[in-house]
């Protein structure tokens, strides 16, 4: 899995299609899209318009959350499928762990992996509560974790936790939406980088090893996010970065509510 991919949410149509289709012209492979996200049918398209082997590309769905429980994940894997138009997913991953379904939810994963209809399970919100909670239930490691995560919510707890289980930690709202890239802190480091705040916000992530799925339709802002592969930032600097926390939760969504 490319750890630099393209974030799906809010985007719908043509509009959807058309960014996915530049981002794969750009030079992105990982594609993330949710059922939740309703542009499913878009992003199969985009991938059949820019007709790249099958094996190049890195596409990530999720359950819908009416969806979960075992049997109707089954079946709503087999709808993604089919709306994606491909024969398999690469990445299928519980959207959040709600708290009647989410045992359920991860068998009937671990069953599409073990049937070989997958080729990678893994969950997304998954605090470390939630990893702990699965550890006895489990037959199969979750592959990845995608959580709400950036140097202003630095959780080293899930870092750990995710990284001691072999777990790819991937941040979703990497940029935050862009509500702090007037953080000072943030343009001086960009600054001295001579890179934008959104580069930045990438290239601690990757530089941490974290998987990271900014979002953007424009064009100019696909290219900026993914131009982040001439430079790396320095370890001290990384530390300096990590001291940004402010366990400051952007979109108000606590995965905690579920326990
Ligand atoms: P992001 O942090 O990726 O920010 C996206 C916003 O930032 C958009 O408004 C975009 O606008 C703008 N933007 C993008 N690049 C730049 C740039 N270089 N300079 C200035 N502005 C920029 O937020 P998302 O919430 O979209 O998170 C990314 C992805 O994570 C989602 O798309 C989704 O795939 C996933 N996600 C998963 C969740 C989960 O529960 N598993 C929850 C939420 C998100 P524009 O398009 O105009 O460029």
């Amino acid at each position: 899995m490319p750890l630099l991919g393209l974030g799906c949410w809010d985007m719908r149509g043509d509009e959807a299609q058309h960014a996915v289709e530049t981002a794969l012209q750009i030079g992105y492979r990982l594609i993330d899209t949710a059922s939740m996200y309703g542009n499913e049918k878009e992003v199969g398209l985009a991938l059949s318009q820019i007709g790249l082997p099958r094996a190049e590309v890195f596409i990530t769905t999720k359950i819908h959350n009416s969806d979960q429980g075992y049997e109707s994940t089954l079946k709503a894997y087999d709808v993604s499928c089919n709306l994606l138009n491909l024969d398999f997913i690469d990445l299928y991953m519980v959207h959040w762990p709600l708290k009647d379904t989410r045992t359920g939810t991860w068998k009937a994963l671990e069953k599409l992996y073990l049937d070989g209809r997958v080729r990678a399970i893994g969950v997304c919100n998954y605090l470390s509560y939630f990893l702990e909670e699965l550890d006895p239930i489990r037959e199969i490691m979750p592959m990845v974790n995608q959580c709400e995560f950036s140097p202003f919510l630095y959780d080293l707890t899930l870092l750990q936790a995710c990284q001691s289980r072999g777990i790819v930690l991937q941040a979703w709202s990497p940029l935050l939406r862009g509500l702090r890239f007037n953080d000072q802190k943030l343009i001086s480091m960009a600054t001295q980088y001579s890179k934008t705040p959104a580069q930045i916000l990438i290239r601690w992530a990757i530089d941490h090893n974290i998987s990271t799925i900014p979002k953007s339709s424009s064009q100019h802002r696909l290219k900026e996010n993914f131009d982040v592969f001439d430079f790396s930032i320095s370890e001290e600097d990384l530390v300096t970065i990590d001291k940004f926390n402010e366990n400051y939760r952007m979109s108000g969504e606590d995965p905690m509510k579920y326990k």
